[in-house]
């Protein structure tokens, strides 16, 4: 399948289920990364080094892999890590200390999975654009198309037909009315007068907002 159609077809699959489809698409690809990075790492020198180069990853992807599991290749990547910071620390000097980068992590090569998400979500983004000119597409994102606000943002700046600029708008305007609906119903019932009443949908909406206004936070 052709880069292009996969986007596409990964991005239709997410339309049927709930929350951003971009978000989706990249929880999805950045799992499958981090994945093959954990078998790689163990299996592959150049991994190692690449690794070693970013020093490690950023806070959020280092714990998202721990969230992952794999005590082993964690106890290499880490050993292998503490290992190149401790030959750094012995050979450091007064005059080489100024441009080692353990001492100045700004200068290390950024996270990889930070590298490889900003990649994809580019892909995804620009493949959104791209489907939203076909009609069958556009029929689905009527359907599921709710974006969190960071990707609405992206997606309608990359857009230069009114057509599909009006369409982003509807769409958007809808999820935001029911979200914002929710919200509402949220708070009614949470006034004493209406505390006997049943929740329905709207007990998770706080929660949704805040992935509307940010998109979620790692892998669900
Ligand atoms: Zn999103
Ligand atoms: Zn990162």
């Amino acid at each position: 399948m052709a880069v292009r159609d996969s986007v596409t077809y990964n991005l239709e699959q997410a339309l049927t289920e709930e929350g951003c489809p971009v978000c989706r698409c990249l929880t999805t690809m950045t799992r499958r990364y981090l994945e093959n990075l954990l078998y790689e790492f163990v299996n592959d020198p150049r991994t190692r080094d690449r690794l070693r180069a970013s020093a490690g990853f950023c806070r959020e992807h280092a714990w998202t892999l721990q969230q992952m599991g794999d005590p082993l290749a964690h106890s290499i990547i880490y050993a292998d890590l503490i290992d190149g910071f401790c030959q750094e620390l012995r050979k450091t000097t007064n005059a080489s200390r100024r441009s080692i980068p353990i001492f100045h992590p700004e200068k290390a090569e950024a996270c990889p999975v930070c590298r490889e998400e900003t990649e994809t979500e580019e892909r995804y983004e620009v493949g959104l654009v791209k489907a939203l000119h076909q009609k069958a597409f556009r029929q689905k994102y009527r359907q599921g198309g709710s974006l969190c606000l960071p990707h609405f943002r992206a997606a309608y700046g990359r857009v230069r037909d009114g057509e599909v600029q009006d369409l982003l708008i509807e769409v958007e305007l809808d999820y935001l009315s029911h979200l914002s609906g929710e919200l509402q119903e949220f708070i009614r019932k949470s006034d004493y007068r209406y505390a006997g009443e049943l929740p329905g949908t709207e007990r998770d909406a706080w929660i949704r907002a805040v992935q509307l206004w940010v998109g979620p936070l790692g892998f669900k």
